[in-house]
């Protein structure tokens, strides 16, 4: 990039050249907020802009930089370690300033909050309990704060001290890549797992570690009309955060049993019912399951195989209106494999009185057979 045509740090800020270091990072977070790529759908200009303020941070926080960027410009600046910040990523300069946009994300803490691990489990209910508000108890195990010391890991006693590590800031700067595209990545100190602290004796419990895994039993509650497979978030109920705050989620997938009579479809409930031919043909008033229990529907005279009888809001109610759904009744008609002498003399007699007016299908059926024979 020729040195001629960068613009002046300070004026890419927009600080005053006696600024302090806490107004140039105010000011870079404020520039990378309005330029970062995510947040002007990919536009080239806001992207020069964000790489400008990146690398006018870059050297405006840091002292030595700084002062020989004050004495002699840019050109003062040739031959140093900075980042080339045309070429990166936008989501590489954010790892380079790590703990900056941590803070800018996390709501002005000085440390980045780790948020602990999410957990997960599995609760099974029955169909009938999709029907209403359910409650069910769950234990599970989760890594959490040792009693013995507190979450802490230093045995109780012991000296404790800033970790020397990473001077009790609980974070570490490692280096990733090399040469020209090193970059710098900010992680939980491995020392002191993000605590900042050291001690001289180790809790005897957690070796250190300040977790032991611990039952815990929650109640959740299962709103009406969930479907198989859906989770409900336990907010705060994962596991604590390598600082001590900020809980993970407890995800609670629920699993619905299936019915030995009843299949979901949706918020409708479908019942294959098996009735005799005499049934169908006769009418008959006949008892089905439902989710609540037995009741009794009509068979109409002349039902037909497939047909479907519609319980009215006896299905399941919709998760966010509540509305039920239905109960759909299809009836199967089963013909009789086996007859004794008297159903099959009984039977001879009807096919006898039968005739097209009561097998109206059939008649139109045999209509038509006919037609298309005599146009052979
Ligand atoms: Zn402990
Ligand atoms: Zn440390």
């Amino acid at each position: 990039m020729p040195v001629a045509t960068k613009r002046d740090y300070y004026e890419v800020l927009g600080v005053e050249r006696s600024a302090s270091p806490d107004e140039i990072k105010r000011a870079y977070r404020k520039a990378a907020m309005q330029y970062h790529p995510d947040r002007s759908n990919g536009d080239p200009e806001s992207e020069v802009k964000f790489k400008e303020a990146a690398e006018a941070y870059e050297v405006l926080s840091n002292p030595e930089q700084r002062e020989r960027y004050d004495r002699y410009g840019h050109e003062g600046l040739s031959g140093t370690t900075a980042h080339d910040f045309s070429r990166m990523r936008p989501d590489d300069i954010f790892s380079v300033f790590g703990d900056i946009f941590g803070d800018m994300f996390g709501g002005g803490s000085a440390r980045r909050a780790a948020r602990g691990v999410d957990l997960q489990t599995e609760v099974v209910i029955s169909m009938a309990d999709v029907l209403d508000e359910t409650e069910r108890s769950i234990e599970f195990t989760r890594r959490d704060f040792c009693d013995r010391c507190a979450g802490k890991g230093a045995e109780p006693g012991s000296k404790v001290t800033t970790c020397d590590t990473c001077g009790g800031y609980g974070q570490v700067e490692r280096s990733s890549g090399g040469g020209f595209f090193t970059t710098r990545v900010v992680t939980a100190c491995p020392a002191c797992h993000g605590r900042g602290k050291s001690f001289t004796d180790k809790c005897h419990d957690c070796k250190g570690s300040g977790r032991m895994p611990k039952r815990r039993v929650v109640t959740v509650k299962i709103p009406p009309g969930i479907q198989d497979g859906q989770a409900i978030r336990l907010r705060g109920e994962g596991e604590p955060g390598a600082d001590g705050t900020s809980r993970g989620d407890l995800h609670c997938y629920v699993r619905v049993e299936s019915h030995p009579f009843l299949h979901r479809h949706g918020n409708d409930l479908i019942c294959v019912l098996p009735i005799s031919f005499t049934q169908a043909a006769l009418g008959a008033t006949i008892e089905v399951p439902t989710l609540r229990g037995k009741e009794e529907i009509e068979i109409p005279a002349g039902t037909q195989f497939g047909e479907v009888v519609r319980m009215r809001g006896k299905g399941l109610p919709d998760l966010r209106s509540g509305r039920p759904g239905d109960q759909l009744v299809e009836v199967r008609v089963e013909v009789p494999r086996k007859l004794n002498s008297k159903q099959r003399e009984l039977l001879r007699d009807f096919a006898e009185t039968e005739d097209a007016r009561v097998n109206p299908e059939s008649k139109g059926f045999f209509d038509k057979l006919k037609e298309f024979f005599e146009f052979e």
